[in-house]
């Protein structure tokens, strides 16, 4: 790929030289029409952006944002990246994985969540792409962490690691967002999908909504985005959603003047609460029955911690409020890349004792076989 090649650096020129990026993920990614599911819901507008296909080693949302978190670890001269999660976490190994493929170090801090089999399958993958497994809980976190920041660090070259927050939303890793937002604007333009009114995400650290939400203002489209939380409410609110889309604008802004400030007041964030179930990681019938809904018309694989709820709560938004006429793109997050092959031989035994339970314990009741269908049966478009 040539340098630059985004639609932030083409918009915005002047943070080429002043902002770290390397290219990591295939874009844009496909838009596609969800007709079968939009005919049987009764939404004949309805749309899909595929970040699931953001790389065919390992996609989903978190490469956007690691194109530029990780830029910066290198910037920084770091050998090793701490990042946090939940046991299974997605972005823990996105980070991995892409860690590795640029030469640097991981040390994963997991905190616990319900048994399900992704969770075994993400910790065998984590391992495998050589991270360092720490178990820690939301309490004891800033205390492991300045441990394991101090055991991590090159002492000899004096380099300190480079720490991701959760799901790598960070001002910085948000811009991975703010990018897509341009991205859609160009497809958009281009005449793949009418200006959509609603675009509907599952929200957990937040990054993907709020860099969505800036992009589409700086993009100026007409577009307003539906956050389902799917995680704690500590974790994730409109306060919090608020703040943070305040300091990506700044960042923006302190590198390149001519981009305007946005603001993104609470009252403008909309919000779904009611989708999240139990807790964070713990499926829920509607959210599964999306998942089923998903895969029996469209072909197209989503999970039931973050796209299943996220989907059931589009429709409920999308019916409950009538609608039914707008356009909306649902968009996926979800990785659609099996891996799970290159651990299939792995014993979960070698990895550290704190997480076997994960491999030992019964999974969720409603973690079921359907979930994870044939990868050969699922649609891979090819990129427009
Ligand atoms: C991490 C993740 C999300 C949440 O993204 P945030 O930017 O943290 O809100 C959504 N879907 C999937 C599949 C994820 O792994």
């Amino acid at each position: 790929m040539s340098q630059h090649e985004r639609p932030l650096f083409e918009v915005y020129p002047a943070l080429r030289d002043r902002l770290p990026w390397t290219p990591l993920a295939t874009l844009p990614t496909p838009v596609q029409r969800l007709s079968n599911l939009g005919s049987t819901e009764g939404i004949p507008n309805l749309y899909i952006k595929r970040d699931d296909l953001t790389s065919p080693l390992y996609g989903g949302n978190k490469l956007r944002k690691l194109e530029f978190l990780l830029a910066e670890a290198r910037r920084r001269h770091a050998r090793t990246v701490i990042t946090a999660g939940g046991a299974g976490s997605n972005h823990a190994l996105a980070t991995t994985i892409y860690a590795a493929k640029l030469g640097l170090r991981t040390a994963l801090m997991l905190v616990d969540q319900p048994v399900a089999r992704c969770v075994g399958t993400n910790l065998l993958l984590d391992r495998h792409y050589g991270a360092r497994l720490c178990k820690t809980s939301l309490l004891a976190f800033p205390l492991r962490l300045v441990y394991v920041g101090l055991t991590a660090t090159d002492w000899r070259r004096l380099r300190p690691p480079y720490y991701i927050p959760f799901g790598g939303s960070s001002p910085l890793g948000c811009l991975g967002y703010v990018n897509a937002a341009l991205e859609l604007r160009k497809q958009v333009d281009d005449g793949i999908l009418p200006q959509p009114d609603y675009i509907h995400v599952a929200a957990g650290t937040m990054g993907t909504a709020i860099g969505l939400t800036l992009g589409l203002r700086l993009a100026r489209l007409q577009t307003q985005v539906v956050a389902v939380r799917v995680t704690d409410k500590r974790l994730c609110s409109r306060t919090k959603m608020s703040r943070l889309a305040s300091r990506t604008s700044a960042l923006l802004t302190s590198l390149d003047p001519s981009i305007p400030a946005v603001t993104v007041s609470p009252g403008e964030v909309t919000m779904l609460d009611d989708f999240i179930g139990q807790r964070y990681g713990q499926f829920t019938p509607e959210g599964m029955e999306a998942v089923r809904l998903m895969a029996e018309q469209e072909n197209i694989r989503l999970e039931g911690t973050y796209t299943g709820k996220a989907l059931a709560g589009a429709l409920d938004f999308i019916k409950s409020n009538g609608l039914q006429d707008r356009h909306h793109l649902f968009w996926n997050t979800y990785n659609s890349a099996d891996i799970s092959h290159l651990v299939r031989d792995m014993d979960y035994r070698d990895l550290p004792r704190a997480f076997h339970r994960y491999f030992r314990s019964p999974c969720q009741d409603l973690d079921t076989a359907w979930q994870e269908p044939a990868e050969s049966q699922m649609s891979q478009p090819t990129n427009p």
